[in-house]
């Protein structure tokens, strides 16, 4: 099976077997037609596994055939850590270098003028901490009211380090209809429950 076959366009295509991807991972064969079907998702997904491409790819390709007329922020990736952060922004970067789309990566411990600068400009996906992504929020350097796709990724350590009353403050400020895509290697009561909450009727995978 190739990246093709899933039904990526050949940009996103070109951009991944430029890297060397020459097969989709086990995740990614499922998570990829299941994203491109719009509907929710629950990953159960180690690092390593591919998974940071298994979402990004798919939500490229939506992102670039479902265009629309405002200039807002489309899709948010909520992960628990700076590191995390500037991983996943990087890969969205790589995979969508041969498409228009845009990226911002924002995560606390820094500086937060630079980030508010940058989020003046079009930004389609922005990666995030969950803190930080709040702090922006109350400054009101940041309009999350056309997210289409939110993306929990590591979804148990976000737990783990406390952030489940951020996630839900920002899940507050989402627009009700939009895809949900939840990752995590663990699956815990607390995970269960946040599931729950979130996803509606979500296609289930576990690699
Ligand atoms: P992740 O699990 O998302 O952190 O990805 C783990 C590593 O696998 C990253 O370094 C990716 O660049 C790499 N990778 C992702 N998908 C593929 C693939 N289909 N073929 C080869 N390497 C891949």
């Amino acid at each position: 099976m190739s990246f093709a076959s899933l039904g990526l366009a050949d940009v996103l295509v070109r951009a991944v077997s430029e890297l060397g991807y020459n097969e989709p991972t086990p995740i990614q064969k499922q998570a990829i037609p299941a994203v491109l079907a719009g509907g929710d998702l629950m990953a159960g997904a180690q690092t390593g596994t591919g998974k940071t491409a298994g979402f990004t790819l798919p939500i490229l390709q939506n992102l670039i055939t479902k265009p629309v007329e405002h200039k807002k922020i489309r899709v948010l990736v909520l992960v628990p850590t700076r590191e995390l952060a500037a991983q996943v922004e990087e890969s969205v970067r790589e995979y969508g270098k041969y498409t228009k789309v845009t990226s911002l990566v924002m995560f606390g411990g820094v500086s937060i003028n630079p980030q508010m600068q940058a989020l003046r400009k079009r930004i389609d996906i922005l990666v995030a901490t969950p803190g930080r992504l709040l702090d922006h929020v109350s400054q009101k350097s940041v309009d999350l009211s056309h997210v289409d796709t939110l993306v929990l990724d590591e979804a148990d350590r976000m737990l783990d380090m406390g952030f489940i009353r951020d996630i839900r403050k920002v899940l507050a400020l989402l627009p009700k209809k939009r895809q949900n895509l939840l990752f995590s290697a663990t699956f815990s009561d607390e995970i269960k429950e946040l599931a729950d909450s979130l996803l509606d009727n979500p296609a289930l995978i576990e690699v």
